[in-house]
This record gives structure tokens, sequence and C-alpha cells, in this order.
């Protein structure tokens, strides 16, 4: 949940085993799936190979590098008192890391 990086499960996996080493994968996606569900996470439309999750469930804007696949945050005001069931938005190009690249 602290992580702002929109991970995969992979990534996870190899976190948690840090902390718990006996974990299996398996045990992380049913997790995911879970709190998924319950929605203290979102998943993110796939677009790579893998799939991201995304530990903050508020309804926020993402910026994907073409690049290097990173899933950034955008700030966005929620001033309107819409309610807001689910969006789709999503910027495209490059990270400050790939422009200099
Ligand atoms: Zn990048
Ligand atoms: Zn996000």
């Amino acid at each position: 949940m602290s992580t702002k990086s929109h991970p995969t499960a992979e990534w996870l996996y190899e976190e948690v085993k840090k902390e718990i080493p006996n974990i299996r994968l398996g045990t992380v996606y049913r997790n995911l799936r879970l709190m998924k569900r319950q929605g203290e996470i979102l998943e993110l439309e796939q677009t790579g190979t893998y799939r991201r999750f995304d530990g903050n469930p508020a309804n926020h804007y993402h910026f994907r590098c073409d690049e290097c696949a990173r899933v950034f945050d955008e700030r966005v005001e929620k001033n309107t008192g819409f309610k807001v069931s689910h969006h789709r938005l999503e910027f495209r190009g490059l990270c400050r890391d790939c422009q200099t690249a």
C-alpha cells in the first residue's frame, strides 16, 4: 500500500519474500484478487506483459512512460462532489529519465 510505483505481482512477491521467505506467488495473486474485490487496491489495465496494481484505490490519473513502462500518479482535484465510479484517462509519453536517456 505504501509504494507509489504501481508494482507488478512479481515485484510484490519479491518484496514480501524478504519478510515472509516461504510465501508463494500464488498466495500473492490470491491476496491481490481479494484486495481488489474489497476495493483496497486497483488493478491497472494491462498494456504490456505484466499486470500492475495500485495501492491507492481513490480515483486519480496516470501517466505511463512509453519507454520504461513505469506508471506515475497525476494529481487531480476532486471538488465537484460528483460520484465517479471509474475512469479510463491515461497520459502517455516519455518520463524525465527516458527523455534524457
Ligand atoms: Zn521512462
Ligand atoms: Zn496510481
